[in-house]
């Protein structure tokens, strides 16, 4: 058995193994003794949290919350109407589309890590939405669909298949000649970087006409391990660059402090930080959830001109329409015929001068 197979054979998705990791306080016991709900992680991802304190990163992106019970801000089925499932197009369910040129393609609803916060909690962490996840469907679909330039393939989490799987799903995408990109949405390069073996390296590597991009999910730099350093060196040895999508989470990420860490943080281990989305009304997250204007502060007060500009990532809301940008609109302060008023981070104002079309 390799490593990563040892991992999810071990998985801590009982009371028992958790308590091998930390001291569960009475409202983590009640929550996962009496809630319906998938969770869990790997002894890894389990051997980053702080064994003392409830509130840590990692505990509370794990572990179920009695919280879960609310929804007062959610949005009941949410994940139909996010993906535009409840429209007139015949689609599989594995394709999920907002845009004309590209897709989200569902391969599994089995992730390394449940997160308590994931936007499509409905059908991967309470399992209450049933999707067909049936692949070679879905690649017939992208393949009558000429208009298809990029595939996202996600889940679940599609590093989580077997490498013949993989192997199968990008040889069959790559033999589509609309398609121009492939990319990969996977936590394992955080939740469990033993999964990139020499096996997957073999199938990821190389120069190909369709390149493969991967983004991964970190949310607070205690994620961030030698480990993690190594399987990002790895992909990138591949030809696989690797960005990340952050989730803005309540109490977890949303202080300056933090949050510019974190962005720093990513780009030592080679990771490009590429956006950080707004956490989605999926029901019964809303103690996760911030305002929305929080994203775009933190953007202004912790990140732009704070720091390198590869550390900045795009703040968004990924709606049932695309996403929406949010950044911080400060930087134009005033216009007339012959001269901007410009502001930096700092709040000084500078001149520029207007160039007409
Ligand atoms: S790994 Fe992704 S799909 Fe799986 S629970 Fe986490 S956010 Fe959701």
């Amino acid at each position: 058995m390799e490593k990563w197979q040892d991992q999810l054979h071990n998985f801590v998705d009982t009371l028992d193994r958790l308590k091998q990791h930390i001291h569960v306080t009475p409202e983590e016991e009640e929550a996962i003794t009496s809630m319906k709900t998938k969770w869990g992680t790997t002894p890894y991802f389990a051997s980053l949290m702080d064994p003392d304190d409830p509130a840590c990163p990692i505990r509370r992106q794990v572990i179920p919350s009695l919280k879960e019970r609310q929804n007062k801000f959610g949005v009941e089925n949410y994940l139909i109407w996010k993906e535009n499932r409840d429209t007139d197009e015949v689609r599989p369910d594995s394709i999920a589309r907002q845009y004309r040129d590209r897709v989200a393609f569902t391969v599994t609803d089995v992730c390394a890590n449940y997160c308590r916060h994931c936007f499509r909690k409905e059908a991967v962490v309470d399992r209450e939405l049933k999707l067909r996840m049936d692949v070679d469907e879905g690649l017939a679909w992208i393949q009558s669909h000429e208009e298809i330039r990029d595939v996202l393939i996600t889940g679940g989490d599609p590093f989580i298949l077997a490498d013949d799987k993989i192997e199968y799903l990008i040889r069959k995408l790559r033999e589509i000649p609309h398609l121009q990109m492939i990319r990969f949405g996977t936590r394992t390069p955080i939740v469990l970087p033993q999964r990139i073996t020499d096996g997957l390296k073999k199938i990821l590597d190389g120069f190909h006409r369709v390149p493969i991009w991967i983004n991964t999910q970190c949310n607070h730099p205690k994620e961030i391990t030698d480990q993690t350093a190594n399987a990002v060196f790895d992909l990138l040895r591949c030809g696989v660059n690797v960005g990340n999508q952050a989730v803005l989470l309540k109490g977890i990420n949303d202080d300056v402090e933090t949050f510019r860490e974190l962005h720093q943080k990513l780009l030592t281990v080679r990771i490009r930080p590429y956006y950080v989305f707004y956490c989605e009304p999926a029901p019964g997250i809303d103690h996760f959830r911030t305002p929305v204007e929080k994203g775009a502060e933190l953007i202004r007060d912790a990140i732009r001109g704070h720091t390198t500009g590869l550390a900045q990532p795009m703040y968004v809301i990924a709606t049932n329409i695309g996403k929406i940008p949010l950044m911080p609109d400060y930087y134009i302060m005033g216009k007339d015929e012959k001269e901007y008023t410009l502001r930096n981070y700092q709040g000084k104002l500078t001149q520029w001068p207007v160039m007409p079309e």
